[in-house]
């Protein structure tokens, strides 16, 4: 049996990359993974977008190297430590507007779930209410608390899952409006909707502990909610005195060409939830959250590896190497420039319904023929036709959002403009070779 087969047969059916590509990764540099026959790969998903300056960066790696032949703590639950004293520092440091020192902060133990779980449970001792909003399309992870706030019905629709306690809204979709129109009104009737929702007292739904909200919805499908339409959800949130979480697991750390996506909005949540990248590629989590919310008392959100001193060093460092090479703007021009050639794509191959995405998150929808010049159905068994053929030809890239109809690009920020360019080649060979069927 060969190593794939091996792990296929050992390993939980509820993997789900893995089966897409079937070879085993022995090296990994910047944007490139090689395979046990030593060939090269443009990695578009970047371990789901935690490897933000790609794979191995020359001074992450020194920087971990380092500390683990100093001899400080390697683990340390939440003792005071040089490395977390390092990693706060930089942290608030680049937190938008004044929020570096009007926040406190909560390290969780170390997963994206996690530090939802823990946002979650903040707001509902905070207000008191056991329940929260979400939107449609959401996801925030899969242990219980986050999974109830997930959209997609598949992971939990089996009976004793907790569904319990979400009252979810529709978020603004402009090719598929939620409210079946031509998507140009989808934000002003969500947000109609959510103002409708909170003010009637009729309404059958009682005030929330939070809303919580990703400003670009990503396993969803990659949907951008507007700034305007965040402002107005921040408004609406401040008026209801209704804490707002933003989860911007994936979207933080200059992703979408700006540090954090709420400064595309300029807006200031009661909490923000931030994993992946922050880690410098190593598990972490934070929640950072308003001085006035930390009603909490001592025990009420602990976690063995909250301390993870790794992803502490190895997350302070890639943060300063993102502000010291201006890796948003970085990413605002590459996203531009793939986005770009997506859409000139989109026009040449009609099966790509739309191309959207801010920065380096960016999804390409595939779509069956429409009729009536309305927007024909998702098309996942063609995206992932499309998935496999760019592997192929040494692109990684995922599929996601209703029915897997999203091909999903979340490079490393560190992408070169040549790069893209080879990415754009190897998805248009892909796109052809599966319109020729
Ligand atoms: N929130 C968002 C927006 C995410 O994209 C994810 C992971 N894809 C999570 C939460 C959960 O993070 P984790 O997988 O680390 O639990």
């Amino acid at each position: 049996m060969d190593q794939v087969s091996y792990l296929q047969s050992v390993e939980s059916n509820a993997r789900t990359y893995a089966g897409n590509f079937p070879v085993v990764f022995t090296r990994g540099t910047g944007m490139r993974m090689i395979d046990a026959d030593g060939r090269e790969y443009l990695d578009c998903l970047a371990n789901a977008g935690t490897l933000a300056l790609g794979h191995n960066h020359p001074e992450v790696k020194e920087a971990v190297l380092q500390f683990l032949s100093s001899d400080q703590l390697q683990q340390a639950l939440d003792l005071a430590t040089p490395a977390k004293l390092g990693f706060v520092e930089q942290l608030l440091s680049m937190l938008p507007g004044d929020m570096g020192t009007t926040s406190k902060l909560q390290f969780c133990g170390p997963t994206g779930s996690d530090a939802v779980e823990a946002a979650l449970k903040l707001a509902k001792h905070y207000t008191g209410s056991p329940s929260i909003m979400a939107f449609h399309g959401a996801y925030h992870g899969m242990t219980a608390g986050s999974l109830a706030a997930m959209g997609n019905l598949g992971p939990k629709s089996r009976p004793g899952m907790n569904t319990q306690g979400v009252h979810f809204l529709p978020f603004p979709y402009t090719l598929r409006c939620p409210f079946g129109t031509d998507g140009s009104q989808t934000d002003r009737l969500s947000i109609d909707y959510i103002r409708n929702v909170l003010s009637d007292p009729e309404s059958g739904i009682a005030k929330p502990a939070a809303v919580i909200v990703e400003p670009i919805q990503g396993e969803g499908g990659c949907i951008p909610a507007s700034a305007q339409w965040l402002r107005e959800l921040r408004a609406l949130t401040l008026a209801h005195e209704v804490p707002l979480i933003i989860d911007e697991v994936q979207t933080g750390f200059a992703r979408t060409g700006t540090l954090f996506a709420i400064e595309h909005a300029g807006i200031k949540p009661d909490a923000l939830v931030l994993s992946k990248a922050i880690g410098g590629g190593y598990p972490m989590s934070v929640v950072v959250y308003g001085k006035h919310l930390d009603t909490w008392t001592p025990g009420m959100h602990a976690g063995t590896f909250r301390g993870n001193q790794i992803g502490m060093v190895a997350g302070r460092e890639t943060m300063r190497i993102i502000q010291r090479d201006q890796l948003a703007a970085h990413a605002a021009k590459i996203g531009e420039l793939l986005i770009g050639g997506l859409k000139s794509l989109a026009q040449r191959y009609p099966f790509l319904g739309e191309v959207r995405g801010r920065g380096l998150m960016i999804g390409v929808e595939v779509v069956r023929p429409g009729s009536d010049g309305r927007v024909g159905a998702a098309d996942g068994a063609r995206a992932r036709a499309i998935k496999m053929d760019c592997f192929k030809r040494g692109l990684i890239l995922e599929t996601g959002g209703r029915h897997g109809a999203v091909l999903r690009m979340l490079p490393p920020l560190i992408i070169s403009e040549a790069d893209a360019g080879a990415v754009l080649d190897r998805f248009e060979q892909a796109l052809r070779a599966v319109d020729r069927g």
